[in-house]
């Protein structure tokens, strides 16, 4: 029997990577616009990061979470989440002293053992982004605004909402949890299982709760916005009103009160309709003080993860996978050898060649041409290299035309919208014995 991949825990295939790609670069060039620097983090950390970071009492912390004891005993934790790591890394590196806000961003895999289903697994990738030693509200209305871009620059602003939320600070929220657990309490046999038992450990998750039947006690649950403290609504007030200042859309929700429990006033979350159960594509908040407990300096942050999965998801199909320009089709030993060095050349210059091996027959080259979807075939047998030429195929329409070995690098290179400058075609070396160098220099092009 064949071993199979881990349940909840999938190959990105290449068919896919272009979208990824596309995702990754989208990030970047949003990130860095607005002044934040990559940061890499290891994939594990000590158990303790964690139950610290994201608290005791989450679902992450109690059921969710790869942990292991190394060979050395000590206990070791796959990160289910990049926030806790980051902060970690700036207070041991001593980013503190650095210009505020401190701009950082990272993307990886994260790890929780959840019941997987369509968009969500075991192995999940996030990009995380941090904005760090800041306590204005710009800044979040900044960050989000962001993240907001992040999306736009991939063309899904449309089918995306921005919900956002304050929960107050620490006391303000503890002031609330009493307000509802008092008004659920009452409630408590119209809820799920699962809910009965948060009501008496994390009574604010019942507010997420996605089952059918929580939902009417749920609704009329108290508002958050009404328990928070002078200080924290006028936060939230602030945070608006720069929302409204850049022109950027938001719903108020106050039900949204996000799983990890280190967030303090502005939480904030983005959903789509269009992947069912699984809608939140990225979410994230304020912690200040998390910072603190993880024995560091009492600065604030803000940050959001972005669930890449579901961004990918989202793209849809329409991302075509990139193809190789040109195969490359010697027919025996001796056109391989001549054609090599064609196909370093062509690929120095940028373009996407595959190169055959000399060993099989013309048709089975050709069918493989068809499959790999490449515009032009480059076939040379004994005939042609008698003349010093190769054919020159376009695929879609069979036409066929001689051309000098000496020079298709550049013609290829020409062909595929690359011009092509005489240091990528004829660098020392590419040349191997037997072969003039002339081969493969633009120089032969005007000959
Ligand atoms: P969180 O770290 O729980 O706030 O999640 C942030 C984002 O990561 C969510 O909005 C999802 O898009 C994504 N995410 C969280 N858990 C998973 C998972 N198990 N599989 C795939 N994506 C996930």
């Amino acid at each position: 029997m064949a071993i199979k991949a881990v349940r909840g825990v999938r190959d990105i295939l290449p068919s896919e990577t272009g979208k990824w790609q596309r995702v990754e670069a989208a990030g970047r060039k949003t990130f860095e616009a607005y002044g934040y620097r990559e940061i890499r983090l290891p994939l594990f950390e000590r158990t303790e990061l964690f139950a610290r970071g994201i608290g005791g009492e989450t679902d992450i912390v109690k059921k969710e979470m790869y942990t292991f004891d190394d060979r050395g005993g000590d206990s070791l934790t796959l990160r289910p989440e990049a926030t806790a790591g980051l902060l970690r890394a700036y207070i041991e590196h001593g980013f503190q002293v650095e210009p505020k806000p401190v701009r950082l961003y990272t993307a990886g895999p994260m790890f929780r053992y959840e019941r997987p289903q369509a968009g969500r697994y075991r192995q999940f990738h996030q990009a995380n982004v941090e904005a760090l030693g800041e306590v204005n509200p710009a800044v979040d209305a900044e960050v989000i605004c962001m993240l907001m871009d992040f999306f736009f620059a991939l063309g899904l602003g449309e089918r995306l909402a921005l919900h956002v939320n304050s929960i107050g600070d620490v006391g303000d929220r503890a002031g609330y949890i009493v307000r509802l657990v008092d008004y659920l309490r009452p409630h408590a046999a119209a809820l799920c299982g699962e809910c009965q038992a948060r009501l008496g450990r994390n009574p604010l998750r019942v507010l997420d709760c996605k089952v059918p039947d929580c939902q009417p006690v749920v609704e009329k649950a108290p508002s958050i916005l009404d328990s928070l403290s002078p200080e924290a609504a006028k936060h939230f007030e602030s945070v608006r009103s720069y929302l409204d200042t850049m022109g950027q859309a938001y719903t108020v929700t106050p039900r949204l009160v996000r799983g990890l429990d280190y967030y303090v006033r502005t939480t904030f979350e983005v959903k789509t309709a269009d992947l069912g159960a699984q809608d939140a594509v990225a979410g994230g908040g304020r912690y200040d003080g998390l910072i603190e407990r993880l024995g560091g300096p009492a600065d604030p942050g803000i940050g959001f993860a972005i669930g890449l999965e579901r961004v990918v998801l989202l793209l849809g199909d329409a991302e075509a996978a990139s193809r190789p320009f040109v195969l490359l089709i010697p027919l025996g030993d001796p056109a391989l050898q001549r054609l090599m060095p064609v196909a370093r050349a062509v690929r120095r210059g940028g373009v996407t060649a595959e190169l055959g091996y000399g060993a099989r027959k013309l048709p089975r080259e050709l069918e493989r041409a068809n499959r790999l979807g490449v515009a032009y075939a480059v076939i040379a047998g004994e005939n042609e290299l008698a003349a010093g030429e190769a054919v020159l195929r376009e695929m879609k329409t069979g036409e066929q035309r001689r051309v000098p070995i000496a020079a298709l690098a550049a013609e290829l290179c020409a062909l595929s919208g690359r011009g092509v400058s005489p240091k990528s075609v004829s660098p020392e070396g590419v040349s191997p014995k037997g072969v003039s160098p002339k081969g493969v220099s633009p120089k032969g092009v005007s000959q």
